[in-house]
């Protein structure tokens, strides 16, 4: 659990020199606890303080980072049962299994997936990040080709299912610096997977059927300083995985049991053969707290649900979600079609923007930074006026890109028409119908470039 401001002030040299940004040790400390400065921002704490600090202060979680052709992916890290209570911090990674023995059409087409499935929704991207390679042939040279594969075709983290020795060093060696993960270290296999885990520093899958048999290999690892663990507890029911789940986060969390404070991997794709009924088993299972889900393959009526599951699982309920503030080009509008406005709440941006897509005409979307609230709350909070949205108006460099000037504005604020007309003159203010819906027969009849 994150420490207290108070019990952070406990460590710190108490001196109240004001080095560190803010006039007070405990200012810097309650600072600290609320995630807004460094540690390193102060100069004076004492390297035992330091390092007592930073073992309080881990998360009952551990992260584990994956490397991936861009940016790592970081699962783990959690410290909360409910979203509510703070927020989820690190969204599960989804991986697609591909075996060596599966032919090259299929194999292309499954390594393809990675790029296809990409989605931009809210401003976000949304798209799987992992493979699975499984180790099937018994050749270690089928593997270790296919592992180049995955490398050179994607950018996604690779997860090696396999336990043979000879293969995963092979398999690790095309990955290079793609620093795979070893799928699975068990009790049994411990003597000889761990030891190309701790030279090449690769993450581990720990599996056991058991958590007391977990508890021991997470021992056992950690001892040979292997960090990088994530947690199967062999649950292949939805009723046995997600009971294990909630119990391993309990441990961790409300019990502070480090041994069991890692991340966790699952497998819908050895659940069921039903591609629905894998889709449902996943997102039950990143509700309850998957750090990686294994699928059988990429489709995207499948896919897509669970991506966007993830976004929302994952986004702070704390602060609402918001699209950035610009100009939106919908379906390739030219400077005579027309222009409309609406606020940055992102499902506000969502619905219009879709809509329009619907109504298949050119268009441009203005999107006013509103801090994430809706047209009439903004609106009612003095963020969405004619005034402000006057202002933005003149400084978006709209009027740059259109012959017209025409500005539809949502029916939900039909009173700030005459404000607007004073504040832009030049322009005619259009007021557009309440609902995005009626976009469709609203600019059908009303708009005349
Ligand atoms: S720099 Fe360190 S000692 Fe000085 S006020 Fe900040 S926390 Fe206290």
């Amino acid at each position: 659990m994150a420490l207290s401001g108070i019990e952070i002030f406990k460590y710190l040299p108490k001196t109240n020199c004001g080095k560190c940004g803010v006039p007070t040790c405990l200012a810097f400390a309650m600072s600290l606890a609320a995630g807004k400065a460094e540690l390193t921002a102060c100069p004076f704490i004492s390297e035992e303080s330091k390092t007592k600090l930073e073992e309080a202060s881990a998360p009952p979680i551990r992260p584990v980072s994956i490397m991936t052709g861009g940016n790592p992916l970081k699962i783990g890290g959690e410290t909360v049962m409910f979203r509510h209570e703070k927020r989820f911090e690190n969204p599960p990674g989804l991986a697609i299994v591909i075996s060596d023995t599966m032919n090259d059409t299929e194999i292309a087409r499954r390594l393809k997936s990675l790029h296809s499935h990409t989605y931009t929704r809210v401003g976000a991207t949304l798209k799987p990040e992992l493979v699975a390679l499984k180790y099937e042939s018994g050749d270690s040279s089928t593997y270790a080709a296919l592992a180049a594969k995955a490398k050179n075709q994607t950018d996604a983290g690779i997860i090696l299912m396999c336990q043979d020795a000879g293969a995963i060093n092979a398999a690790a060696e095309a990955c290079d610096d793609r620093k795979p993960i070893i799928c699975a270290i068990t009790l049994s296999n411990l003597e000889t997977l761990a030891a190309p885990a701790k030279e090449l520093s690769l993450p581990v899958v720990a599996h056991a059927d058991t958590l007391d048999e977990l508890t021991e290999l997470t021992r056992r690892l950690t001892d040979l300083g292997i960090k990088d663990i994530i947690l199967d507890t062999g649950a292949r029911d939805l009723k046995k995985a997600l009971a294990d789940q909630v119990g391993l986060r309990r441990l961790a969390l409300l019990k502070k049991f480090r041994l069991l404070g890692f991340p966790t991997i699952v497998f819908p794709a050895e659940m069921t053969d039903n591609p629905i009924k894998e889709s449902l088993i996943a997102s039950a299972l990143m509700a309850k707290y998957a750090g990686i889900i294994v699928l059988s393959d990429f489709k995207g009526e499948t896919l897509f649900p669970l991506l966007v599951a993830r976004l929302n699982l994952y986004t702070d309920p704390q602060r609402p979600l918001a699209t950035a503030e610009g100009i939106y080009d919908i379906n390739g509008p030219d400077e005579n079609s027309p222009v409309a406005i609406t606020c940055n709440f992102s499902l506000t941006y969502f619905i219009v923007s879709g809509e329009i897509e619907n109504t298949r005409m050119p268009a441009h979307l203005l999107i006013k930074d509103t801090e994430g609230l809706s047209v009439m709350t903004a609106w009612a909070a003095g963020k969405f006026g004619a005034d402000n949205i006057g202002g933005f108006v003149k400084k978006s460099g709209i009027a740059e890109r259109v012959k017209h000037r025409k500005l539809i504005i949502p029916g939900y604020i039909a009173q700030e028409s005459g404000g607007l007309e004073e504040e832009l003159p030049d322009w005619e203010i259009m007021v557009g119908p309440r609902e995005a819906a009626h976009l469709l027969p609203y600019l059908k009849s009303n708009w005349k470039p």
